[in-house]
C-alpha cells in the first residue's frame, strides 16, 4: 500500500463555477438559519435568489429583521455557557478545515456549512447562532483566535492571541469547562476560579 493511500482523503473545494454545489451550500446555510447577507457573503449566489429561498424555507414569518452582527469575540469569551459553545464550533471548524487542506486567509464554505451543521446537531441548545459561527471562523483565519488545553482538566477551548479589555481586567479567555466544573461543585458554591491548584482540587472532587 502506497503511502498517498493511508492519508486522510482531502474535501473538494465547491468553486463557483460550480453551480450545484454552490446551491448544495446555499440552501444548507438557510436551513440553518444564516441570515440572506451571511449567505451571500459565504456563497456565489445573489441576493435576490437567496430571498426568494430564504422565504420559500421559513416564510415571510421568517424574514430578516436586521439588528446587529457579531463583530466583538469578547462576548463569547465571557458567557461561560458561549465559550464552551463557541470552542466546541471552533474544534469542529479546524478539524474539518484541515480536511480541505487549504490555507488562506478568508472563511472556507464548505468547511463552515459541515462545521456549522456538526455543531447544531452536537448542541441543540444553539448557545451560539450562525453569525457568531461566522465571526470565530473569520477571527480563525486572521489569527485571532486559537484552540488551547487547558492545564487543569482534559478541555480544548477558545482564547483571543491577544488580551481584551473588559471592564474589570483584561483576558485572553479561562477555560470554560473549569468554570462550570466550579460552580457544580457543591460545597463551594459561586467560586471564581483563578488558582489553577483550586481548579484542579474541584477537578479532581468532581471527576473523582
Ligand atoms: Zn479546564
Amino acid at each position: 500500500m502506497s503511502v498517498t493511500a493511508l492519508r486522510a482523503p482531502l474535501g473538494h473545494t465547491t468553486v463557483a463555477s460550480d453551480k450545484l454545489g454552490s446551491y448544495r451550500n446555499t440552501q444548507a446555510l438557510i436551513e440553518m438559519g444564516c441570515r440572506p447577507q451571511l449567505v451571500v457573503k459565504l456563497t456565489a449566489a445573489s441576493m435576490p435568489e437567496v430571498k426568494v429561498l430564504h422565504r420559500r424555507f421559513h416564510g415571510e414569518e421568517g424574514a430578516d429583521k436586521g439588528g446587529r452582527k457579531a463583530r466583538s469575540l469578547l462576548p463569547l469569551l465571557e458567557n461561560h455557557p458561549k465559550h464552551a459553545a463557541s470552542s466546541l464550533f471552533y474544534k469542529i471548524y479546524a478539524s474539518i478545515l484541515a480536511l480541505y487542506g487549504v490555507e488562506r486567509a478568508m472563511v472556507h464554505t464548505d468547511a463552515f456549512v459541515r462545521a456549522l451543521m456538526s455543531y447544531q446537531a452536537a448542541d441543540p441548545s444553539g448557545a451560539i447562532d450562525p453569525d457568531q459561527a461566522y465571526l470565530i471562523a473569520s477571527l480563525h483565519h486572521t489569527g485571532e483566535v486559537l484552540l488551547t488545553r487547558c492545564k487543569v482538566c482534559p478541555a480544548q477551548y477558545m482564547i483571543s492571541s491577544t488580551p481584551l479589555s473588559n471592564r474589570y481586567n483584561t483576558t485572553t479567555g479561562r477555560c470554560p469547562l473549569c468554570y462550570e466544573l466550579a460552580l457544580l461543585s457543591a460545597d463551594r458554591g459561586r467560586v471564581r476560579v483563578t488558582d489553577p491548584k483550586t481548579q484542579r482540587e474541584i477537578f479532581r472532587d468532581i471527576i473523582g
